[in-house]
């Protein structure tokens, strides 16, 4: 069985789009998605109603909360909140609530599933070192847990210490446990623009990145067209 685990897509369609292509090429049965399926891009009720009628297990992400609401954004980052006050406007009511209503965490097969971080889901909190990671671990109590939210892919491994090992091929040992980010399909930060995710290959204990190119002069396109700040159609081809 091979499970893709996917998110951080931000209404970006065509990475969407060619990351589902991808994996259908692999082999993959299955999916589960790590949450932010809106917000930044231009496509939010595409990406939903694709990821909707997929019926896979879903985390919520803090800009589907965001976006399902309508509390004000002032904290936020301007051009995220100016994009999520447009992603506000794209959804219908129906659309909004699906998205309310996405747990923070999920327990699926093995391994857990979270945006974040276990230790304070709805606290969003960016887990960029292995001393972050380390709290996180605390609250893991499945081998595996997989998660997104900062969009760069990242492998902390807890054996007699946590450390932080290439996102590469990763085997699973017994007697270690993995908190692992995917990456992300719509926005990667990492330098490398093209979409990412991640396949567990559940009967060799091995989970691959895969790196998806797609048609980003489409998706900067339709950024612009829809109004929303020219930074973000930039930042997706920097990959930042
Ligand atoms: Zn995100």
């Amino acid at each position: 069985m091979r499970i893709a685990l996917f998110g951080d897509i931000h209404a970006n369609l065509e990475a969407l789009e060619a990351v589902l292509a991808d994996a259908s090429g692999q082999g993959v049965t299955d999916y589960v998605c790590m949450g932010d399926i809106v917000g930044y891009n231009a496509d939010p009720a595409a990406c939903l109603e694709i990821v909707r009628a997929m019926n896979c297990p879903t985390v919520k992400g803090n800009h589907d909360e965001d976006a399902s609401g309508s509390h004000s954004l002032e904290t936020m980052n301007p051009i995220a909140a100016t994009a999520l006050e447009w992603t506000r406007q794209q959804l219908t009511a129906e659309q909004r609530q699906w998205l309310a209503r996405l747990r923070m965490v999920r327990q699926v097969s093995e391994f857990t599933v979270v945006h974040s971080t276990l230790d304070q889901p709805a606290n969003w909190n960016y887990v960029t070192n292995r001393f972050d990671a380390m709290s996180n671990f605390s609250y893991q109590f499945t081998q595996i847990c997989f998660h997104g939210h900062t969009h760069v892919p990242r492998v902390y491994v807890k054996s007699a210490k946590v450390q932080e090992v290439p996102a590469e091929s990763v085997v699973i040992e017994p007697g270690s446990k993995y908190f692992i980010n995917v990456g992300s399909v719509g926005q990667p930060r990492d330098g490398d623009w093209r979409a990412c995710y991640a396949i567990f290959d559940l009967e060799n204990n091995l989970i691959v990145f895969r790196r998806v190119e797609y048609d980003i002069a489409k998706t900067q396109e339709k950024i612009i067209a829809a109004g929303l700040p020219a930074m973000l159609a930039e930042r997706i081809l920097e990959g930042r």
